[in-house]
């Protein structure tokens, strides 16, 4: 039997209030239908959507959030550029018919005298992102836990392009005891590899070029790995990575090989599997990637 829209509405019922969202969600819950997250800061691209549909895929309903969190950027960081497309967003969801759309303003995530921040340990202090981005986990966390808590969804899907990401929203879902299943998207990527972000339309032709040695170095290194580089040769076959990367003209963050589980660096030549993760530099860009070996 197909599925009644919302209100009979052929787009996306749009809310930008938390009792505007439990109201909607309640009328859902009524008829016993399973609900999916999927949190987004907008600026929607192929890689979002396919959350979405692995969404619809595991739940009767799915909302989408959008919402450009301050909280996870650093004063110098790109929260005042960062794309707003969100016309464009909703006709995209409209397309494929999610359900609803929490475009929550900055006031009613944060209203005034907001004094409460979840600061992750475990998987967020990996020396990772968290090692550039001090600011990011808190900001993440805090705001990940109020979207799990003022949706209460039966899973939320995020993707593994941020997989350091997904490993602290995964464990914070179990230390506070939420209710929703934490559901991880494959990276989805452009032809030649570069893994789409909202960040890559920052990039200029010639960078944009250039931003593919990422991919390819992150291929190379794990096929390298595999074919059975004990932990001295990891390393080599890091360095050379950096190096690749350095001179396709990107200042390196960082290119690690870890645990792919917890994010520990790798105690045991041997241990697997592994997660090769980059992040990088060009321009005023920051990219970052990673692949499993
Ligand atoms: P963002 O809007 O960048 O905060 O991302 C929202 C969600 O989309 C996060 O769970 C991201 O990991 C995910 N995402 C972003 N880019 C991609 C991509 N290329 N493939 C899969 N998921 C992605």
């Amino acid at each position: 039997m197909a599925k009644r829209p919302i209100g009979a509405r052929r787009r996306p019922r749009i809310v930008h209030t938390v009792p505007a969202l439990r109201k909607a969600l309640a009328d859902l819950r009524k008829r016993r239908e399973t609900v999916a997250l999927v949190p987004t800061m907008g600026a929607l691209h192929q890689g979002h959507l396919a959350l979405v549909r692995l969404a619809q895929r595991r739940a009767d309903r799915v909302v989408v959030s959008i919402f450009v969190n301050p909280t996870q950027f650093a004063p110098h960081e790109d929260l005042k550029t960062y794309p707003r497309t969100f016309a464009t967003d909703v006709a995209a969801l409209a397309a494929l018919k999610a359900d609803l759309v929490f475009a929550p303003a900055v006031e009613t995530m944060y209203p005034e005298g907001f004094s409460t921040r979840i600061v992750p340990e475990g998987a967020a202090k990996a020396g990772l992102e968290d090692a550039f981005r001090p600011h990011f986990f808190a900001g993440v966390a805090t705001v990940v836990a109020k979207l799990l808590i003022q949706c209460a969804p039966d899973i939320a899907v995020f993707g593994e392009k941020d997989f350091q990401q997904l490993k602290v929203v995964t464990r914070l879902a179990r230390d506070l005891d939420l209710a929703t299943r934490i559901v991880a998207g494959a990276i989805v990527r452009e032809a030649d590899g570069l893994a789409l972000s909202s960040r890559n339309r920052y990039l200029k032709p010639d960078e944009r070029a250039k931003a593919l040695t990422l991919y390819r170095v992150l291929v190379r290194s794990a096929e390298k790995i595999a074919a059975g580089a004990d932990g001295a040769s990891i390393a080599a076959v890091l360095d050379d990575g950096r190096a690749a990367i350095a001179a396709a003209g990107f200042a390196v963050d960082y290119l690690e090989a870890r645990n792919a589980e917890t994010l520990a660096p790798l105690a045991a030549a041997g241990e697997r599997p592994i997660r090769l993760l980059v992040a990088a530099r060009i321009g005023g860009t920051r990219l970052i990637d990673n692949v499993g070996v």
